[in-house]
């Protein structure tokens, strides 16, 4: 029998879970706040009690996912089994087949993370099955009506009527609400059997309160994940004051960004048996998303206003104004490339997608993630937003450009110039014709007396004299970055009025 039994453990459809609430709007910010922190949680709580099955050594864990090894005996494998059915039971009670479990073992992290993903394939499978074939009454979700507002899943037993219109929620949503009233102040949290602050999969949790000085890394995990609070600092800012916070239009920009090629990392040093490297490098990255951005956003004043949906294990899920999402976006990337990129030959990949507060994010999500897929379809370490696919030097170069046409549109360019600028770009077959017509027509002339004039009527005659250098993506990117950023100033009130 092998000395080591290798164990690989996830939550399995978090992003599913954490977005899928109905509320849109006000309450969204604060839900997914909660959803968030009880899948951290979550993943506390598994690694803690799957550690307390005997002696083990924890290889990876982070973003919902672990890897640990266990010391094998003839027990070892029942008392897995066991766990995983109890594990799938506690939490199908809890959250209703909303979120799933797998597990899987073996004398190979390779083999343990292969079993892990058939796993996958049949989600709830020990749950859902007994001696007698399918357990039919579990499979039941039971009488749900009337059901919570807010998941739709359970049966209300609860009615709300204090922050908003009166909502009637299931238990579930009830203590997600209560977790979501004692953050932000939450640092991290422990298990405790007494002295509990909520209870989840029937284990007693405590929060570690920032105040509390008791460091985080003693036990508990850091659980800290930045999100922007009002002046009193206790209330969150919703989405629609979040996107309120960007430069010209109120947008939200969604940030979604992972480590190129992880998963062939891993594959390497399982096969090479470096497992000690291995261990080294996902404590990095775990550390990079989850301390060492959460520290830089926390810390600086320009990144305030951006809300952590999750950061950690290898890729983040951030929600902004859309314009700081896009600066941030290439600190993240500079950050990443001259720490654990640089250290592990490792790039990085993200996309940023608009969307306006109103309605759910998960939409913004959706997108994000389709374009992040292609973002890493060619040659990866590329970012996809503004309409394209860019190499980061390029998205630097068009964020450069981008800011300079705003600051070009504050000394006198009209807005309507950037827009036809814009749709001459943006056509099938730009036009140079039509470009040089706008350049004598329209453009301020060469001899302005206005040094920012006068350098904006540099660039269009530059750009009419590159044009076939195939820099037209890059010139519409950054029209549409100007055009975004861009509008008249409104008053306070008339905001409030929309
Ligand atoms: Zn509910």
């Amino acid at each position: 029998m092998n000395e080591r039994l290798y164990v690989a453990g996830e939550f399995y459809g978090i992003q599913k879970y954490v977005l899928g609430i109905t509320a849109a709007g006000g309450g969204q910010a604060k839900r997914l706040r909660a959803r968030s922190f009880v899948v951290q949680a979550l993943e506390q709580i598994v690694v803690e009690e799957l550690r307390a099955l005997g002696s083990s050594e924890l290889i990876m864990a982070g973003g919902g996912q672990f890897v640990l090894a266990l010391e094998n005996s003839q027990a070892a494998q029942p008392r897995l089994l066991e766990f995983r059915r109890e594990l799938q039971e506690r939490l199908f009670k809890e959250l209703g087949g909303e979120l799933s479990f797998n597990l899987g073992w073996s004398d190979s992290i390779e083999q343990a993370r292969h079993a892990r993903e058939l796993e996958r394939r049949r989600p709830w499978a020990e749950y859902m099955t007994g001696p007698n074939g399918w357990a039919h009454e579990r499979m039941r979700l039971g009488n749900i009506y009337p059901p919570c507002d807010i998941c739709g899943k359970r049966r209300e037993t609860v009615t709300w009527s204090s922050d908003g219109p009166p909502e009637s929620v299931c238990e579930r949503c009830n203590s997600d609400r209560s977790i979501g009233t004692q953050i932000p102040h939450v640092q991290g949290v422990e298990l405790a059997e007494h002295d509990s602050d909520i209870q989840l999969l029937g284990r007693g949790l405590r929060f570690r309160h920032a105040s509390s000085g008791a460091a985080v890394g003693d036990g508990g995990r850091a659980l800290h994940r930045y999100v922007p609070v009002q002046d009193d600092r206790k209330t969150l800012l919703t989405f629609e004051e979040i996107a309120a916070k960007a430069e010209g239009d109120e947008l939200l920009g969604i940030l979604k960004a992972d480590v190129d090629s992880f998963g062939r990392l891993i594959a390497k040093h399982t096969k090479e048996g470096t497992l000690d490297a291995l261990e080294r490098v996902s404590k990095d990255l775990d550390g990079f998303f989850s301390i060492t951005l959460q520290r830089a956003i926390s810390e600086n004043a320009e990144w305030k206003y951006i809300y952590t949906v999750f950061s950690g294990g290898d890729d983040l899920l951030l929600v902004g104004p859309w314009s700081v999402m896009l600066d941030f976006a290439a600190t993240v990337e500079s950050m990443f490339s001259s720490g654990p990129g640089r250290q592990y030959g490792l790039s990085l990949s993200a996309a940023v997608s608009f969307m306006p507060p109103r309605i759910p994010i998960r939409h913004g999500v959706h997108r994000a993630e389709t374009d992040l897929k292609q973002a890493k379809g060619g040659s990866k370490n590329h970012c996809a937003t503004l309409g394209g696919v860019w190499d980061w030097e390029d998205f630097r170069r068009i964020l450069g450009k981008g800011r300079q046409l705003v600051k070009w549109w504050t000394c006198g360019v009209k807005k309507a110039l950037l827009r036809r600028l814009y749709h001459i770009a943006a056509s099938a077959e730009p036009g140079a014709q039509l470009w040089a017509w706008e350049l004598g027509r329209n453009f301020p002339p060469r001899n302005s007396p206005h040094d920012e004039l006068r350098l904006f009527r540099e660039w269009g005659d530059r750009v009419l004299a590159n044009w076939e250098a195939g820099t037209m993506n890059e010139t519409r990117a950054a029209l549409l970055y100007a055009l975004t950023a861009t509008r008249m100033i409104r008053s306070k009130d008339e905001r409030r009025g929309r």
